[in-house]
């Protein structure tokens, strides 16, 4: 491994002035992706600023009812907090989906969200890509793509992002917070991740040297407290899902009132369903209902040959999803 200096940062001013514009220097959370990639050399940072001092380990909750959850909060911590439980069920239940019971002690809701992709052609330092190296190559188009994009992806990158935690944030109209040497900025979720396009390798509309101070929840609704998260991955527990769905209903007298849904591991980020929403507001929660929504949003897939099963995957899993739902309203 290369040598790098290590700071732990008491306080946000020093952490973005230890960054600084240094494109060598990178922040640390948990270390549980970016210290795996320092081992196999794909990240080979001069400078880590810790941030495990910094004062962004709370959740709170705000007059209006909003929650602010900070970037150093563990993933565990999230997990259990009480007012995320009840306000967002879909946000735990995608929590404790993801990695195992000791990597989320360790993990940060920064962190999480900045994770690199799992394509195993991005950490094989021996061949080309696109993300890893621009202009190189993507050889998952003609390779293996199995568990890749088949929602707008581009020649350049079919890769994937692996964050469960991210899809419940996109489904729920979360905003992300940051500071940077200008002053504090957000963003909603839906505009931080950047559509792949010819620049895989940018991948958040963050500014350059930003620190994510944590993610900001709206006040829960119906359509939030009646919300699900399901995951389907190659096996039980402790690995990245092939294909997940977020999703809140609120049902009055059997007519769809509003609904969320954001689509995981079909895209180079986390997918929000709009099309899916338009086409079901304002109808009957019928299986009928549910599947043409997952049909209008599903239209767009343009699958590889080799990962063509997500889209019936993905199909089946937001009608069983949204039938759950509309079941728990029946009750
Ligand atoms: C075996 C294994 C299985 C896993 N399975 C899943 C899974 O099923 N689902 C899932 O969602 N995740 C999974 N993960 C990923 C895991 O959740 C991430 O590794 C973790 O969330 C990253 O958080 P961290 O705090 O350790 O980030 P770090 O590794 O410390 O950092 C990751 C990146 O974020 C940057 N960063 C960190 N904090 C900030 C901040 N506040 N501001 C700006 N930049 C920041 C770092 O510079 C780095 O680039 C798995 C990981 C492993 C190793
Ligand atoms: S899909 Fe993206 S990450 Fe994977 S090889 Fe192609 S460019 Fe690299």
């Amino acid at each position: 491994m290369k040598e790098f200096a290590y700071d732990r940062a008491p306080d946000i001013p020093t952490a973005l002035a230890l960054l600084g514009d240094d494109p060598d220097a990178r922040y640390l959370g948990g270390g549980t992706n970016l210290v795996d990639l320092m081992k196999t050399g794909v990240e080979r940072p001069a400078r880590l600023v810790d941030l495990a001092a910094l004062p962004l380990d709370r959740i709170d909750r705000a007059a209006d009812g909003s929650v602010h959850i900070g970037a150093t909060v563990t993933n565990s911590d999230l997990a259990v907090h009480p007012d995320i439980r009840r306000g967002h069920p879909a946000l735990t239940r995608a929590v404790l989906a993801g990695a195992s019971g000791q990597l989320r002690n360790m993990a940060t809701v920064g962190g999480n969200l900045l994770q690199r992709t799992r394509c195993p052609y991005f950490t094989d330092l021996t061949g080309p890509c696109n993300k890893r190296e621009p202009g190189s190559g993507c050889p998952a188009v003609a390779g293996e793509h199995r568990h890749h994009a088949v929602l707008g992806a581009s020649g350049h990158c079919v890769a994937v992002h692996p964050s469960d935690l991210a899809v419940a944030l996109t489904a729920f109209d979360a905003r992300v917070t940051y500071e940077t040497t200008d002053g504090t900025g957000t963003l909603p979720f839906t505009d931080f991740y950047l559509p792949v396009g010819d620049t895989p390798h940018r991948e958040t509309a963050l500014p350059s040297g930003a620190l994510i101070t944590g993610v900001t929840l709206p006040p829960p609704a119906p359509v939030t407290v009646r919300s699900t998260y399901r995951k389907v991955r190659e096996r039980a527990s402790y690995a990245f899902a092939i294909g997940s769905v977020a999703a809140g209903l609120d049902i009055e007298d059997g007519i769809v009132r509003e609904v969320r849904l954001a689509l995981g591991a079909v895209a180079s980020r986390p997918w929000r369903a709009y099309a899916a929403e338009r086409a079901l507001t304002g109808r009957p929660a019928t299986a009928t209902a549910f599947t043409d929504a997952a049909d209008a949003e599903l239209a767009a897939a343009a699958p590889l040959p080799g990962n063509a099963y997500k889209v019936p995957l993905v199909r089946n899993l937001v009608v069983a999803v949204l039938t759950e739902l509309a079941q728990e309203a029946d009750r």
